[in-house]
């Protein structure tokens, strides 16, 4: 028999499906180039302001030895050549996602993947750990991010049509997560492994985005992006996660500061 979207969701998720059709219906707003991209911006500004000003009250309970585990979400979408082959190897992006989530330990957060479990694991029985974590784009929707640009130039992209295919990405892959994105509270960050990244391994916008990008055999750089997510700027401290080269690190070192500010950021929360 046939079961009704209200027969899955039941009580009392049901009352999450207003949120969910706003989410969408905002997400799709923010898909248009210029006005939808700015008023994203906006929007994740004015989360990201939210979450410190909360922010600031945690890190007191931190510093009293009070430090519940927080949680960050976190999405690899994955990209093709033009005869059809995966570009990134996702053994390479297990690793990333274990340097991401002991450099992230650090500072209470666990990472944790934001898509669904895959279908197999009920039908088939396990599946690898990285189908967790990732999914495929076709080649064909990808080709306007096949080159894309860092610092102004991947902010000027994310106002253009590189920012439209990344909302539209996200929004599509993401789907069950558009609450979280239109309340701020645990917005999973989006890692696109692009082709090419001008001049650098990875880039994030920090508070303006929900993504980051990190070129497609650069895998490593990830835990360092996600700390430009959370609102993180360079250190010179060459052990440290926001050191320009320290995707080549096994292990990186944070300071209380930075743990401060992960915490506080909008994309890591308590539930
Ligand atoms: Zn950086």
């Amino acid at each position: 028999m046939r079961k009704s979207l209200t027969g899955y969701l039941g009580f009392p998720q049901i009352l999450l499906l207003p949120f969910l059709f706003t989410a969408v219906f905002l997400d799709i707003l923010f898909c248009i180039p210029l006005a939808g991209r700015a008023l994203k911006w906006i929007w994740n500004i004015v989360l990201s302001v939210f979450h410190y000003l909360l922010g600031l009250i945690e890190w007191g309970f931190w510093l009293l030895g009070i430090r519940p585990v927080k949680k960050m979400r976190l999405g690899f979408l994955l990209f093709r050549d033009p005869e059809g082959n995966l570009l990134s190897n996702p053994d390479s992006m297990m690793r990333a996602v274990q340097n991401a989530r002991t450099a992230f330990a650090q500072a209470g957060v666990e990472i944790l993947p934001a898509f669904p479990p895959p279908k197999r694991l009920t039908e088939e029985g396990e599946s690898p750990p990285s189908e967790h974590w990732y999914r495929i784009l076709p080649y064909d929707s990808t080709r306007p991010l096949a080159r894309v640009g860092c610092n102004l130039a991947a902010a000027l992209q994310d106002l253009g049509i590189p920012g439209m295919y990344f909302q539209y990405h996200t929004l599509t892959n993401f789907f069950e997560t558009g609450p979280r994105r239109l309340t701020g509270y645990g917005s999973p960050i989006t890692v696109f492994a692009v082709p090419d990244i001008v001049d650098f391994g990875g880039c994030s916008l920090g508070w303006l985005t929900d993504y980051v990008t990190v070129q497609h055999n650069s895998l490593l750089t990830t835990a360092h992006e996600l700390g430009h997510a959370c609102g993180l700027g360079h250190r010179e401290d060459t052990q440290n996660i926001m050191h320009p080269s320290s995707g080549r690190l096994r292990e990186v070192t944070m300071t209380s500061w930075q743990i401060a500010v992960i915490r506080a950021s909008r994309h890591v929360t308590r539930f």
